[in-house]
């Protein structure tokens, strides 16, 4: 008798999107004049830029050339793309990553969630709350927990985001191996410091843990003072893994393109007390499973950092933090307390009542979709989520119609 993997049955129904999209088109049908706009996902809306467009064309051509056909690819991605990453992306700020320490995906996504097969079963594993909700799933299918009670999977350690603490989780007050970062923060839009990361890095190297660092949203900083990359940080070289993506940086949602870093002096340890490296594992996990990113997308990518891509993609997130800076401004001064919006594409508002109450009540008086907070977890509760990613036309007719509705 064929068996399922029984940890699927812990996982909780993620309604948060589809319940959004039911409540959306509901309105709809009952208002077909009125129009809606969806400050709710986390997609960009705008093009490619040029410079990717014209790469990746140029790529396709080659692949109709006999002489200049390529079949498969290296698993880890093309020289030509890891030497480009690790020189702008890591050596230009002073990090110290090498070119065979990146490994090129379809996504930060299924990175995140394929690298914890690496680990054992029964590490302990924090993980942020409100948090971008994979983490969370993928350690439940891998069996990591328990059931859930009231939304919390028991043997996870939660790290509470609060107004508080500035939506950035203080130490875990029990030991924990494997930790889960994001900064800037989706869905928070929060960012971290070098001193606060630094406690971070030197909790990690003092507990042998180690850091899963999501830096997706890295291209949307623009206060120098903040680090780009956890490796800006010394020490963490032993203790964390990065992830990156193309998706938001440069529109690259629908192409697909990502990378994972693993330094070569990260080590995790087998029962007898034996360091291995994790770089050793990853490679060996990646080789096997994966067949490399499409040859046109890694020039697609490669194409970001010549002088006319990193001209193009600093536009794009201009354009979009110039859409988060009017919403960050106007519920501001609306009188909510506001979150992010600075260096993030998310802006994070305390919501002044039950989160889908005020979703409701946008939707209805104002047009507007946002994302309630509590489909990111149980410290979400009270605070919706505006995404930048739109028009900024539209921003400004939704933000004009957020001030007629709470006025
Ligand atoms: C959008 C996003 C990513 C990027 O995912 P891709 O699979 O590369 O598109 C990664 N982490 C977070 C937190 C995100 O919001």
């Amino acid at each position: 008798m064929i068996r399922i993997n029984e940890n699927y049955l812990k996982l909780e129904a993620s309604y948060l999107f589809s319940e959004i999209a039911r409540r959306v088109s509901a309105f709809q049908e009952e208002n077909p004049d009125r129009e809606i706009i969806k400050l709710g996902i986390g997609d960009v809306t705008r093009p490619l830029p040029p410079a990717c467009v014209s790469a990746f064309h140029r790529a396709v051509d080659e692949m109709a050339d006999e002489a200049l056909f390529r079949g498969y690819g290296p698993e880890q991605g093309y020289p030509f793309l890891r030497e480009k990453i690790a020189a702008h992306d890591f050596m230009a700020r002073g990090a110290d990553i090498q070119p065979d320490e990146i490994f090129v995906s379809d996504g930060a996504k299924c990175d995140s969630a394929n690298i914890q097969e690496i680990f054992s079963d029964d590490i302990s594993v924090a993980i942020p709350d409100p948090v971008y909700p994979v983490y969370l799933d993928t350690n439940v299918m891998a069996g990591r927990t328990g059931r859930a009670t009231d939304g919390r999977y028991a043997g996870i350690t939660y790290l509470d985001g609060t107004s508080g603490n500035g939506f950035i989780p203080a130490l875990p007050d029990q030991p924990v191996d494997l930790i889960y970062l994001c900064f800037p923060n989706n869905p928070t839009g929060a960012t971290i410091g070098r001193e606060a990361l630094g406690g971070w890095v030197d909790y990690a190297r003092q507990a042998k843990a180690l850091i899963l660092f999501d830096a997706a949203y890295e291209a949307f900083i623009r206060d120098d003072s903040l680090p780009h990359s956890i490796y800006e940080i010394p020490g963490a070289r032993e203790v964390a893994i990065e992830l990156r993506s193309f998706s938001k940086t440069a529109g690259f949602t629908g192409t697909r393109c990502a990378y994972t870093v693993v330094p070569r002096a990260c080590r995790a340890w087998s029962a007898d007390g034996t360091g291995h490296l994790l770089h050793t594992l990853w490679h060996r996990r990646h080789t096997t499973k994966f067949n490399g990113v499409s040859y046109p997308v890694q020039r697609a990518a490669e194409a970001v950092y010549s002088d006319a891509g990193q001209m193009q993609t600093r536009e794009l997130t201009d354009s979009y933090l110039q859409n988060a800076a009017l919403i960050l401004k106007e519920m501001t001064a609306l009188g909510f307390e506001c979150i992010g919006g600075e260096n993030a594409p998310y802006i994070w508002v305390k919501s002044k009542n039950n989160s889908w109450e005020f979703f409701d009540m946008l939707l209805e008086k104002a047009g507007v979709v946002c994302t309630p907070g509590a489909g990111f977890g149980r410290c979400g509760e009270g605070y919706v989520r505006f995404s930048a990613f739109n028009s900024f036309e539209n921003v400004q007719t939704a933000m004009n119609r957020v001030r007629e509705a709470v006025a």
